[in-house]
């Protein structure tokens, strides 16, 4: 894990080595295209003490959105000193290592593909070529692959959906400053200063699979800036309305218990 560190470290501004090690990162079978590990921190059950349900949040699906991945350091870090088996989450901190990495940093993975418009969809191919053929003038930033789960990051994450089966799917994003949300009511109607916009789902898009198809509520936060963290109270107000409205949303300990993080190879 001291490798991953050293690279958070060395690429975020907002995250020190010391503090992506107290973290207590975990490995998992998951890689990106060139290689590099998909790092997990699970916060399972307390002895006792059923969650009200599984939450799988995540950052960085988009590479040049730093702040995503930092702002997830942060709410780790809280959760490392106040989990209290509320909720059984499973949070990576950085699903495209390869497009963060990157100097600058790319919205795709290693392959070009933007990891966001890759999830299956019935139809996929032809909505997926005519969206990005026909709306975004062919946009490299939008290319949506050869394939619905061409791409190990994307198939990764779905992966966990279906290993994990969260109650709710958190996704972090930049720059737009708006919560937007997909699947069955009712979505947050703000969280810290992020207003709910609803922007409705593209081909391949997270929301589109999860959200729309298999009825999973999907919250993304579009944090303000890509580059830039919120205020520490910011980052702070964000997940204590996120953890608020997750309350309301799971009143109650539901549902049978979930696969565990698996480890390289198993
Ligand atoms: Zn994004």
């Amino acid at each position: 894990m001291r490798l991953s560190c050293e690279r958070f470290a060395a690429r975020l501004a907002s995250v020190s080595l010391d503090e992506c090690l107290g973290i207590g990162l975990q490995a998992t079978d998951g890689r990106s295209v060139a290689g590099l590990p998909i790092v997990a921190r699970e916060y399972p059950p307390v002895e006792a003490r059923p969650p009200r349900g599984r939450v799988l949040l995540f950052g960085g699906i988009h590479g040049d959105e730093l702040s995503s991945v930092s702002i997830v350091f942060k709410w780790m870090g809280i959760l490392n000193r106040f989990h209290s088996g509320l909720f059984h989450w499973r949070i990576v901190p950085a699903l495209n290592p390869d497009g963060l990495l990157q100097r600058p940093g790319s919205r795709m993975n290693a392959n070009g593909v933007d990891l966001n418009r890759n999830f299956p969809c019935p139809d996929w191919l032809a909505a997926t070529r005519d969206y990005w053929e026909r709306r975004t003038g062919k946009n490299p930033r939008r290319y949506p692959g050869p394939a619905a789960l061409s791409e190990p990051e994307s198939r990764w994450l779905a992966e966990q959906i279906e290993r994990f089966q969260p109650d709710v799917i958190v996704s972090v994003h930049a720059p737009h400053s708006v919560v937007d949300f997909d699947g069955p009511p009712h979505p947050p109607r703000k969280l810290g200063s992020l207003e709910l916009k609803l922007l409705g789902t593209y081909p391949g898009s997270l929301g589109r699979y999860a959200g729309f198809f298999q009825e999973i509520p999907v919250v993304t936060i579009e944090l303000e800036s890509a580059t830039s963290m919120p205020s520490l109270r910011e980052q702070k107000r964000i997940w204590i309305d996120l953890v608020r409205w997750l309350k309301e949303r799971l009143p109650e300990a539901p549902s049978s218990p979930a696969q565990t993080l698996a480890a390289p190879g198993g």
